[in-house]
Parts: structure tokens; sequence; C-alpha cells
């Protein structure tokens, strides 16, 4: 229950007229207000926690980001739209933000606590997938990124450790660290390796079908178990990308090969999903026939993973990783506060 009577609760625990109310961004939380569990991830600057929300009882996932690596690795503009971006977003298959704040020390994001786990270690550990749930999870993934560039952003992070599975088995994008709203295109660098598309290493300026080109990348590393071009350094993995050599599996579907082929074209302008007919090419892909979109839009469509969970606080899904000792003690002042006026 937060101080104005309104109870917090996961999204999918609403109908969907009452989730305005979790996006309402509420200011005047603090860190005593959770208890902390476990980390469930680490990232590059922070990592996530799952919490428990003292007043309710209630189980969430933290996102704690140092603002002095923040700034140190010039990613302030890329949280900052993190936040705005998440906000306004709404989505069966997206992470739903609850609220942010701040301490002197860290900005803090609070997340619906997704208690699947990363796709990542499901596919790890069945080493590949099905041709059939793979395209379950792309056809999810699909309708998430069609969403998203409807309203102009693009998400540049697709890959299997940022997509998680909910209680049912569906997928929750989360980790919007480089999502974008754009008009057209954007020259950053950022991304994983593996899914960059080659305008993103030709530094050509990039919109939204690099999205649609990780998706490709994406599709390929489910069925196969490895993605398809790799290399035990970024650089070696940009060159294979540029030369664009794809080598399929033998037990790769026919109509499989050919999606991935049209989603891994280096030129954008002939790229599926860039075409005259934006999503809906991909959708209307062989592959895909049968696929029930409005369904699957409701989350009428049953999972091939149903995760294991016993309690709603429950995290056997996701990895253990070394604990912290509490080093936010003993901080005075906060060099860094104008930065983040929005949190
Ligand atoms: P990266 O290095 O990928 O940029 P990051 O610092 O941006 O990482 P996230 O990717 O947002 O952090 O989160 C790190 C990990 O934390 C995720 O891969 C996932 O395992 C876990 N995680 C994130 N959000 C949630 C959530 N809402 N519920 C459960 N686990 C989550
Ligand atoms: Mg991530």
């Amino acid at each position: 229950m937060l101080a104005d009577g309104t109870p917090i609760t996961p999204s999918y625990l609403l109908s969907p007229d009452s989730i305005p109310a979790t996006n309402g961004l509420r200011r005047g939380y603090s860190l005593a207000d959770f208890q902390f569990i476990r980390t469930l991830g680490t990232g590059t600057f922070g990592r996530v926690y799952l919490v428990r929300y003292r007043d309710t009882d209630q189980f969430y996932a933290m996102k704690m980001l140092k603002k002095v690596e923040v700034v140190r690795l010039k990613q302030v503009e890329h949280i900052n739209s993190e936040k705005s971006i998440l906000a306004e977003i709404d989505f069966p298959f997206i992470v739903n933000l609850l609220c942010t704040f701040q301490d002197d020390r860290n900005v803090y994001m609070l997340l619906e606590y997704v208690v699947g786990g990363e796709l990542f270690s499901h596919l790890r550990r069945a080493g590949r997938f099905s041709n059939d749930m793979t395209r379950f999870y792309a056809a999810e993934i699909v309708l998430a990124i069609e969403y998203l560039h409807e309203r102009d952003i693009i998400y540049r992070d697709l890959k299997p450790e940022n997509l998680l599975l909910d209680h049912f088995g569906h997928i929750k994008i989360t980790d919007f660290g480089f999502a974008k709203k754009v008009d057209d295109r954007t020259w950053t660098l950022c991304g994983t390796p593996e899914y960059l598309a080659p305008e993103i290493i030709q530094s050509k300026g990039h919109g939204k079908p690099v999205d649609w080109w990780a998706l490709g990348i994406l599709i390929f590393e489910m069925l196969a178990g490895y993605p398809p071009f790799f290399d035990d350094n970024p650089f070696g993995i940009y060159e294979k990308i540029l030369a664009g050599k794809l080598v399929f599996p033998a037990h790769f579907d026919v109509n499989a090969k050919d999606l991935i082929k049209r989603l891994l074209t280096a030129d954008r302008t002939k790229r599926l999903g860039n075409l005259k007919s934006g999503s809906e090419d991909i959708k209307k892909h062989r592959w895909f026939r049968g696929v029930d979109w409005n369904g699957l839009l409701m989350k009428g469509v049953g999972a091939p993973i149903v995760p294991i969970v016993a309690y709603a606080g429950d995290a056997r899904n996701f990895e253990m990783y070394p604990e912290l000792v509490d080093e936010e003690r003993g901080l005075t002042g906060d060099p860094f506060k104008h930065f983040f006026t929005d949190f």
C-alpha cells in the first residue's frame, strides 16, 4: 500500500483498465521501504535485485544504477531515456515500470518482478529450441517490437538475456537502457556485438531496422543454440557480420531459413520489416503461417515453457550472483543530482 492508500500490484494481476495507476510515477519512495532479498542479474552499471515492498509484502525487481558509473560511462542520457520510455509504454510483453527514485549514490527503477527467469537460461539449458517453440517467442517479440516502432521507439538490445519469461511463460522484454525515441536515424554505437546490424558497425546512422536485424539473429540463436556470427573478440564478430556469410545447421526449417535471410539482409532498404508493409511483411511470412496474432496479444496462446514457481518471491529461475557488502553506507554529498532531475 502506498502513502495515499493505493496498492501497488504487478501489472499482470490487474485488468488493463486499472494499469495506469501503477504507471503513475509517484515520488517519495526510499530504499528503506524495501527489503533486499537477492541479486537477480547484473549489468554494466548496476544490479537488479529481488525486493519486497514492506507495506504490502509484494515482490518487485529493483534496478539500481550507480550514478558515478553512469556518469563515467557517459550513460546519463541513456538512463534518463530508459526511464522516460518505460514510463510511457504499456504492453503485455514489456516489463512494467512502477516508479523511480534516487539517493546520493544510486538511481532506482522499481519494476514488476518477472519470475520465470531469462530466456537465455532456458535456452542454454535446452541447448536449442524446436521450430514451434522458437516461433512462439519470436511472434510475441514481433508484437512488442511492432508496438515500440509504432511509437518511434527503437529497442536496440534484443538478446536472450533481456527477454524474461513471466509466470505463464510469456515474454517480457526488460532493459530499456539502449532504447531511444527517434524520428528517423541515430548515430550512437551501442548494443551487444553478436546482435549489431551492419549499419551500426559502419556508423552509417541507424533506425528501426536494427531491431529486425536483431530478431533475425535471435531466431537463429534460438533454433541453433548459438548466434550466426561469433568469435572470441568483438572485432572478429564485426568482421563476420559485415562478411554476412550465414551457415545454417541442417535441421533448420526451410521457412525459418528464408525468414532469417530476409531479416539478416545487410542492405536495410531491402530488409524485411523495413519494406512497404513494415512489420506486416514479417507477420505474413510463411514461417509464421497459422500464428493467431490476436490470440497471442491476449496471452491466449499457451507458452512452451511454463516456469516452475512455488511462491511469488521465488527466484529459483535466476542464476546466483555473489552479493555485495553494503557499500552504500558512509556516503556524503551528491555531485550528480542535477543529472537525474526526472527521478
Ligand atoms: P546490461 O549489461 O545488459 O545493459 P543492465 O545493467 O542494463 O544490463 P538489465 O538488463 O536491465 O541491466 O537487467 C540485468 C538482469 O537483471 C536481466 O538480464 C535479468 O536477469 C534481471 N532483470 C531485469 N529486470 C528484471 C525484472 N523486471 N524481473 C526479474 N529480473 C529482471
Ligand atoms: Mg541487459
